[in-house]
Order: C-alpha cells, then sequence, then structure tokens
C-alpha cells in the first residue's frame, strides 16, 4: 500500500517517521516546500512539489493541516486527479460538516474520504501510540488500517462520515476543562508555596491525575510554554464544538470560558504557545 502523507507540521512530522519506519511511505508534500525536502531526503522517499504529484503515485493519501479551510483546498486539489478506490485519510481536526464535504467531493470521484481525528499530542505522534477515531465506510477503513495502526495504538470506528470529528469535539471539550482545572490547581499550589515538582508528582499518581498534569504540569510551572498542541488551535476546535453545542441547545460554559481566555492570549501575542499557556492568565505576576 503505497502511502502518501500531505502536512509536516508538529503533529504530522511524528505520524510520518512511524509510517515510513514500517515501510509503507512513498513520498510527501508540504507546503513550505524546505520540510518536505529535507524529510524527503532523510527518510529516502520522493519530494514532492504539489499535492497532485503526490496523489498520482499513491494508493492511500494522509493529511493533517491546520484548519477547516485547509482540509477544503487540500482535498479539491486531491480531486483533480485521484484515482477510483483510493482512499484519503484526513487527521487534521475540523467541522464534521467539512468531513461530510469532503466526503461527497471524493465519492463523486469513486474515492473513499475518512476523517479520522487524533488525540494524544506531539508526544503520541511521535511514538506511534495516538488515539484515533473515525467516521465514513468501515470497509475503507479495513483497507488502511495496516497504515493507520503504524501512527495509532487505538483506532475506533465511530459511525459514517463526520462521526470522527464530532467526537473529536467531545475531547476537545474535555481538554478545554482539563486545562482549567490543571492550571488553576497549579497557581493554587504556587501560591501555597509547595515544592511544585513533588506536588506534580504525588497528585498524577492519585485519582486527580491525567495526562496534561504529567505532561505539562512541570514545563508549565516553569514559565516554558512550548507546543505541543498550539493554544491558536485550540481556539479554532472550541469555535466548532460552540457551533455544535448551539445547535444541539447544550451547553459547554467551560470550553466558551477557555476561547474567551485563549483570545485574550492570543491578542497578546501567545496563540502559538502551547495551549498550558493559559497557566499565564491563572499565576500570582
Ligand atoms: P502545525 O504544526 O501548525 O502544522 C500545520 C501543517 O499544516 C503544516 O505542515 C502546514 O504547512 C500545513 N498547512 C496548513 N494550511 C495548509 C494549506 N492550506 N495547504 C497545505 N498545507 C497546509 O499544526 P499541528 O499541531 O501539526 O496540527 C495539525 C492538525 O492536527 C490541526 O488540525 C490540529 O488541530 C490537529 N491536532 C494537533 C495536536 C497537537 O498536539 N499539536 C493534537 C491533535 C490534533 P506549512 O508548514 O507550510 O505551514
Amino acid at each position: 500500500m503505497k502511502t502518501g502523507f500531505i502536512g509536516l507540521g508538529a503533529m504530522g512530522v511524528g505520524m510520518v517517521r512511524n509510517v515510513a519506519a514500517a515501510g509503507l511511505l512513498q513520498a510527501v508534500y508540504n507546503r513550505s516546500s524546505e520540510k518536505a525536502e529535507t524529510l524527503a531526503a532523510e527518510l529516502q522517499v520522493a519530494y514532492c512539489q504539489s499535492i497532485t504529484d503526490l496523489v498520482r503515485q499513491v494508493d492511500v493519501v494522509l493529511l493533517c493541516v491546520s484548519a477547516d479551510q485547509d482540509v477544503i483546498a487540500v482535498v479539491d486539489a486531491i480531486a483533480k486527479v485521484i484515482k477510483p478506490g483510493v482512499t484519503v485519510v484526513d487527521m487534521s481536526t475540523v467541522s464534521s460538516s467539512t468531513a461530510q464535504q469532503c466526503y461527497a467531493v471524493l465519492a463523486e470521484k469513486q474515492a473513499a474520504f475518512l476523517d479520522a481525528p487524533v488525540s494524544g499530542g506531539v508526544e503520541g505522534a511521535r511514538k506511534g501510540v495516538l488515539s484515533m477515531m473515525v467516521g465514513g465506510d468501515e470497509a475503507a477503513l479495513n483497507q488502511v488500517s495496516p497504515v493507520l495502526q503504524t501512527m495509532a495504538a487505538k483506532i475506533t470506528f465511530m459511525g459514517g462520515s463526520g462521526s470522527g470529528q464530532a467526537t473529536k469535539a467531545v475531547n476537545q471539550v474535555m481538554a478545554a476543562g482539563i486545562n482549567q482545572a490543571v492550571t488553576e490547581a497549579l497557581a493554587f499550589a504556587q501560591a501555597q508555596g509547595l515544592p511544585m515538582q513533588k506536588a506534580i508528582q504525588v497528585i498524577a499518581g492519585g485519582a486527580a491525575g491525567n495526562w496534561f498534569l504529567s505532561h505539562r504540569g512541570e514545563t508549565m510551572s516553569e514559565g516554558i510554554f512550548e507546543p505541543g498542541f498550539k493554544l491558536a488551535l485550540h481556539h479554532k476546535d472550541l469555535a466548532i464544538c460552540h457551533d455544535m453545542a448551539e445547535r444541539s441547545q447544550c451547553a459547554i460554559p467551560l470550553a466558551d470560558q477557555t476561547m474567551q481566555d485563549y483570545q485574550q492570549l492570543m491578542s497578546v501575542g501567545y496563540g502559538d504557545e502551547d495551549i498550558s499557556a493559559l497557566f499565564r492568565l491563572k499565576r500570582k505576576d
């Protein structure tokens, strides 16, 4: 199964190395060409100057780009040359409606589209242990599973097109609440004058322990906010969640508050920092 990868950002670069290690990677493309050129040389695969160049040489197209309009633009370019029977797997986080739109565009070409957003952060991407939630046709998923298994430890079929993204939206609402809880609690811990490393370690081993505390607790309390997951991207995800919540008459106040907090941080230039930069608003000056 010859595989091509589009989007070599913080997540893509980790994922693509695992596809290559399994011997399945044929070609890479990135909008800023230097990243693709360097990685293609390192992994000894084809470097593509255009999306169409990549699509012509593969059976499976993986993509991980930023936001809705980016996925739509990439899929429109893919649709120009895709052959029947090829499967496109989008691992970006976007809305369910974008996923359904892409599914319809590719169905016209007798090609499959799976929405397959992931959770697990850049660490999970690098280690190949992401959790992947998939919407679309189950037969197409079964066909490309050997490729997806190189990147994910858990792959769950959620149902028709868009249901992977709907599940990811649930994840993002939860991540917002966890961010609020952990940053607030650690600012409180600092205000008590506690030894932070010890406090984080003991709490991480108990009932309040969680991934975010274990992976971002120490760095945030030292004032280090390197992504990770850029807060501008989580802000984009929470806007999607807000729309979905409104349509289903469901309140998500913690997620809405987090979106406002991110907006405040973005307005003073912190949008490219990790989501743990929420700690900036909680800690004492
Ligand atoms: P990132 O580091 O900002 O990388 C984005 C990638 O998308 C870059 O390669 C960028 O190309 C490419 N891109 C953006 N717009 C494009 C367009 N219109 N056409 C072609 N390529 C385009 O972001 P990331 O952290 O890897 O996140 C990627 C996706 O995964 C997002 O949807 C995010 O929400 C999701 N996600 C991220 C995490 C995380 O922890 N980081 C976890 C789970 C899911 P350039 O290099 O040219 O800019």
